[in-house]
């Protein structure tokens, strides 16, 4: 049987570099995207390669349809046919209230969090379609139901699109042979919350989550591979939140 060829987006750092990790321990070929950080793009790929998997860094902007495109290309180039998705690369913005929010820090969460999810999902599903089947995987977030009044509600809006978006593009490709599934983590110890000028945030909320502490990456990265995966076969249109009770 062929190996895998599966696409992370975002897979330099944080969820999406355990998930290229995990899948390349599950016999995964990688096509890693990144928008900036080399260097932790090819930290990763090492991995992966030390573990026998074959894998190609793109820098590839998610919110740029060239960029997109390029990426897709590179991978079919690189490692033949693409068979997965993960749709990951994600940004907040700053925290804080709507009122107080800048236009271009919406525009640009909006961009690479829903305009980015939708063009690598076209992309996907022109591919997958040619090929009778495949499984895509979109990171969510549980802020998609909990709205995250003060800290990032477009960024909620945002994630909640990705649900409707996983849901209607399961009915859409079902047919074809095409799963579509999302993870929505809860708060995941990332690079993400230092990004948003608060590193100890998921620390600082542990009481707030049942199981009382945030989650790894890693546990984020085992939903991912599990929906990926042909144990998952029935599996598609659904949203698994990963949030530690949350
Ligand atoms: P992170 O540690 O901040 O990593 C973000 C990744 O996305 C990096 O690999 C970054 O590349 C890439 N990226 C950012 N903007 C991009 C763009 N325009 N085009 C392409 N790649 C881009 O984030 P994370 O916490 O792992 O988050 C990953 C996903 O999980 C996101 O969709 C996020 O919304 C979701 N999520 C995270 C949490 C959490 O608590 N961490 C909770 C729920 C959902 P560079 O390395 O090149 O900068």
């Amino acid at each position: 049987m062929s190996r895998p060829v599966t696409i992370v987006t975002g897979g330099s750092r944080g969820i999406g570099a355990a998930s290229c990790l995990r899948l390349a321990a599950d016999g995964h070929d990688l096509a890693l995207g990144y928008v900036s950080n080399a260097a932790a793009a090819e930290e990763v790929a090492a991995v992966v390669r030390a573990a026998g998997a074959r894998c190609v860094t793109v820098r590839a902007d998610t919110s740029d349809e060239g960029d997109v495109e390029r990426l897709f290309d590179t991978a079919a180039a690189e490692l033949g046919q693409v068979t997965g998705l993960v749709n990951n690369a994600g940004v907040t913005g700053p925290l804080g209230r709507l009122a107080d929010a800048r236009t271009e820090d919406l525009r640009h969460v909006v961009e690479v969090n829903l305009l980015g999810y939708l063009m690598c999902c076209r992309r996907a599903a022109r591919d997958m379609a040619a090929l009778g089947s495949g499984a895509i995987v979109n990171i969510s977030s549980a802020a998609a139901t909990l709205g995250s009044p003060g800290d990032y509600v477009h960024y909620a809006a945002t994630k909640a699109a990705t649900d409707a978006l996983t849901v209607g593009l399961a009915k859409e490709l079902g047919p074809e042979g095409i799963r579509v599934n999302a993870v929505a983590p809860g708060l995941i110890e990332t690079d993400m919350h230092a990004a948003m000028g608060v590193p100890d945030r998921p620390t600082r909320a542990a009481g707030q989550i049942p199981l009382r502490r945030p989650g790894a990456p890693a546990e984020v990265a085992a939903a991912v591979a599990w929906l990926l995966s042909p144990d998952a076969s029935y599996t598609t249109g659904t949203v698994l939140r990963v949030a530690g009770g949350r």
